[in-house]
């Protein structure tokens, strides 16, 4: 397995990326981001320059807000219907730019996958993850869905139901904890197949009795995850992709320090 960084087009510059002594990663593009011929062309040479490697490009949506759980359902991925349209075509173009920089893979949150397979959502968000992987699998490509909103007995039978060889998972371990959907080390044994990247990210469970509230991200090695464990178990596994940190607080020198050590962290963990 190889240390990356997951990071923000818009909100890290490469070279202090590149600075933190990691060579691959994963490069988010958020809904705001025009995806412009001047836009591909600064990252290709940025990449180039660096010697940089990119796992996978990350898309994520105008409109999105991860507040608390209610507000996740009703705004982030596939599943508000009113945006569909928009953020297939979004997908599309960033899996097209993604394929322009060489890049194998594309992922993103598509939301709480309903329990019941006959929801009209449910069926309405199979077609359009089966429409994507398409396109992606046109382009060379993977799309990983992200792990946390629904219990991994759920992803698995989405993928299962979707049918499409190139539909694989980024596994977010602290994301299972934030959104109280399962142990993430026995979540990560069962999905274990279909991992194509993975997140280092830890954090706290949600608060008892307040309902629809998320948990609380923590640095790395400081929240419920239990880092060691899991650093194990992708060696278990013999998991041989990407581990990107990531870490998503505002302050900006607080993350990129954040960062840093725990790209030193897993150093250590992964030599033990
Ligand atoms: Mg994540």
């Amino acid at each position: 397995m190889e240390i990356g960084v997951m990071f923000w087009a818009g909100r890290d510059q490469l070279t202090e990326i590149k600075a933190l002594g990691v060579a691959c990663g994963q490069l988010g593009i958020g809904g705001g981001v025009t995806l412009t011929p001047a836009f591909l062309a600064e990252w290709k040479s940025a990449l180039e320059r660096e010697q940089f490697r990119l796992a996978t490009v990350v898309c994520a949506y105008v409109g999105e807000s991860y507040a608390d759980i209610p507000t996740v359902q009703r705004t982030v991925g596939f599943i508000p219907a009113s945006t569909r349209a928009e953020r297939e075509q979004r997908t599309r173009e960033v899996s097209d730019f993604a394929a322009a920089l060489g890049v194998p893979g594309i992922g993103c949150h598509i939301g709480f996958v309903p329990d019941d397979r006959s929801d009209g959502d449910y069926l309405a968000v199979r077609d359009m993850v089966r429409r994507i992987c398409d396109h992606a699998a046109s382009n060379g490509q993977t799309f990983a869905l992200e792990t946390g909103q629904e219990a991994a007995d759920v992803l698995l039978r989405f993928l299962d139901d979707t049918g499409r060889g190139n539909l694989k998972i980024n596994f977010d371990p602290a994301n299972m904890i934030l959104y109280g959907t399962g142990d993430p080390i026995a979540a990560l044994e069962m999905l274990a197949p279909h991992v194509v990247s993975v997140h280092a990210k830890d954090g706290d469970w949600p608060p008892r009795g307040v309902a629809g509230s998320l948990g609380t991200e923590r640095r790395l090695g400081e929240g419920s995850v239990g880092i060691k464990r899991f650093v194990e178990t992708l060696k278990c596994i013999a998991y041989d992709g990407t581990v990107n940190v990531e870490r998503e607080i505002e302050d900006r020198t607080q993350r990129i320090a954040d960062i840093r050590a725990a790209v030193e962290l897993l150093r250590r963990l992964h030599r033990q």
